[in-house]
């Protein structure tokens, strides 16, 4: 059998060609990587669990009405999803102090902010993705005005939504990262959300116990980062659960 053909890898996921044209296969490998890559590891059920998160929140998202570029889940790995044209920029939304800004502008972590900053962030890695103004955006034509305007108001939507949604949980979204990318619908671009939503992207806190829940565990050596993100899926009911709880998904490939 003909084995499909891959468009792209990256660090943490694979793109394969889509059964349909306009589509993709998404393929979350267990791979994690940390300070643009210096840092790596392997994590059984990593991928499993960020395959299935990321279904989780964008299909929510579609369900409210703010377009993502996800269709469906495949398989215990895989997803399918809408073939976007990427725009290189990776946009942060923060609503509490850490991570890059805290360093920045010597900020205690876990300062709240007075209301979420959204921040842009030229993707490039040999430039260790430098931050950058509207004005670089436009200047280098990267995105327009009014494409800025859509993905600032794309990326507070995806904030309100996960926000709510991890309040109801017990955990406090400090911050995330997304994606955008456009779709043509004849002659008309839109912007959607692409890429993935999991607990690599974000930063999230238990509330009670300050515990934290996403990819810090593995840049700071903090603990078992499939354990965290686990706890993640389990208090958002989105993994099968056996007798004692959510299975941490570790035996299927
Ligand atoms: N982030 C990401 N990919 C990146 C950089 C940042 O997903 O290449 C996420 C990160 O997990 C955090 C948020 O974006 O939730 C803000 O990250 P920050 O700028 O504080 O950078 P870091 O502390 O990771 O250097």
């Amino acid at each position: 059998m003909a084995r499909r053909k891959k468009v792209y890898e990256g660090k943490a996921k694979i793109l394969y060609e889509g059964p349909e044209p306009g589509t993709l296969v998404q393929y979350f490998k267990d791979d994690a990587t940390a300070f643009n890559a210096e840092k790596k590891a392997t994590i059984d059920g990593k991928g499993v669990l960020n395959n299935r998160l990321s279904e989780f929140f964008m299909s929510g998202l579609n369900a409210v009405g703010v377009p993502t570029h996800f269709i469906r889940r495949i398989n215990m790995r895989e997803q399918l999803i809408r073939a976007v044209e990427i725009i290189p920029l990776e946009v942060v939304v923060r609503n509490v102090a850490a991570g890059s800004i805290s360093k920045r502008l010597g900020i205690e972590e876990g300062t709240p902010l007075p209301r979420p900053i959204v921040e842009f962030y030229f993707k490039n890695d040999e430039l260790g993705d430098p931050m950058v103004s509207e004005e670089h955006i436009i200047a280098f034509g990267w995105a327009t005005q009014q494409d800025l305007d859509d993905m600032v108001s794309l990326a507070l939507r995806v904030n309100d939504f996960l926000s709510g949604l991890m309040l109801g949980v017990g955990i406090k979204l400090v911050d995330f990262k997304i994606e955008i990318g456009r779709i043509w619908d004849g002659d008309y671009m839109r912007l959607i959300v692409a890429d993935e939503i999991s607990p690599d992207s974000c930063r999230l806190w238990d509330i009670e116990s300050g515990r934290k829940l996403d990819k810090d565990v593995f840049r700071r050596d903090l603990g078992d980062l499939a354990d965290a993100y686990t706890e993640v899926a389990r208090r958002l009911g989105v993994m099968p659960t056996g007798p004692q709880g959510a299975v941490k998904p570790t035996l299927i490939n």
